[in-house]
């Protein structure tokens, strides 16, 4: 379960109050406050505040006074024009706030784009929840044999069954153990910035996360691609179905031009071309090793 009885009604709480302002708002980026949306088995992401919207990015292009427009066409052209042509401050105008639960293992990940503002869950201060990830079976994959940082053929009978064992039973043991060396009425106990060194990378962390639309496009585009690890492209992927709430016309030009849009090397522009003059093109004739050219298939088919 993301959220207890008792966090949900909080939530319900403080979605019951309003405000009035003077700044601009988004109707489907207000509907998707404070509320949780669930991501992996114990996880969640909920926007907790958000500024600024599509005409934020086209105001700020402009240096303009007021709402900055002549129309929707206009300042989607706009936008995409920014977008083409990686004029990306404009888009630092806009910046949201999220409540993140996520394992360990994926916040490592997650901690490594520096252009946000973070606030993690102390656990020195407070006992961690008795939650950990276990992947569903479908994601219990081997190894890639192609790329060494993949996942292969989804693991099958009793070997996926071996393998949740092991996963379950070692984050229910580890925890026992957290718990029996933290202070009870019977015992001192270990300090809890201590007893957590125990404890599997598959623990969940909580943070507040806040980040300017560009560089949170940036984090997207590293990490709702095919090619970023499941257990964060799936934060990703839900993340992005909040941002197209937020500034649809923003999101359809990262869409286009980062999300499905592709970068070619100069060799890769030169072998394109000369493919499409009709000629039959490998790895040898486009100067690029076995990798890259099958990246560069790929990436035609
Ligand atoms: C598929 C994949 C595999 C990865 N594998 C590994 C791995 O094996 N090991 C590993 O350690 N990491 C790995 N990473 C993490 C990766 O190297 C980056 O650290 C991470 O994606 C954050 O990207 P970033 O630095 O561009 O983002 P941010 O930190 O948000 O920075 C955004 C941009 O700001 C600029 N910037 C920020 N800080 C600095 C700085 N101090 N100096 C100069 N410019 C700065 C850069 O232009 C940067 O691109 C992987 C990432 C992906 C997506």
């Amino acid at each position: 379960m993301p959220l207890s009885l008792e966090e949900a009604a909080a939530i319900a709480a403080q979605k019951e109050t309003t405000h009035t302002t003077a700044r601009a708002t988004v109707q489907g980026m207000e509907e998707h406050l404070y509320t949780a949306i669930p991501v992996l088995d114990h996880g969640f992401i909920r926007v907790i505040d958000y500024m600024g919207d599509d005409s934020a990015i086209t105001q700020a292009a402009r240096v303009s006074y007021g709402k900055g427009t002549k129309s929707v066409s206009n300042d989607e052209g706009l936008i995409r024009y920014l977008m083409r042509h990686w004029h990306s401050t404009p888009f630092e105008m806009c910046e949201v706030k999220l409540h993140v639960k996520l394992p360990v293992f994926v916040a490592r990940q997650w901690i490594r784009h520096r252009t946000a503002n973070v606030n993690e869950y102390s656990a020195r201060y407070s006992i961690l929840d008795r939650e950990f990830y276990i992947p569903a079976p479908e994601h219990l994959a081997a190894q890639s044999s192609t790329n060494n940082q993949g996942r292969g053929d989804v693991l099958q009978g009793e070997e996926a069954q071996r393998v949740l064992d092991y996963l379950r039973d070692d984050s229910i043991r580890a925890y026992d153990h957290y718990e029996a060396m933290l202070g009870t009425e019977d015992q001192q106990g270990l300090a809890r910035e201590l007893a957590r060194m125990n404890l599997p990378a598959n623990i969940y962390t909580q943070w507040y996360w806040k980040v300017d639309l560009h560089n949170l496009f940036h984090f997207l585009r590293l990490r709702a691609d095919a090619h970023a690890q499941y257990e964060i492209r799936v934060y990703a992927e839900a993340i992005c179905d909040v941002v197209k709430d937020w500034v649809p016309a923003a999101y359809a030009a990262f869409e286009d031009y980062r999300l499905g849009g592709a970068q070619l090397s100069a060799k890769g522009v030169a072998a394109l071309k000369r493919m499409l003059a009709g000629e039959q093109m490998d790895a040898e004739k486009a100067g690029m090793t076995k990798g890259e050219w099958r990246e560069f298939e790929a990436l035609l088919a």
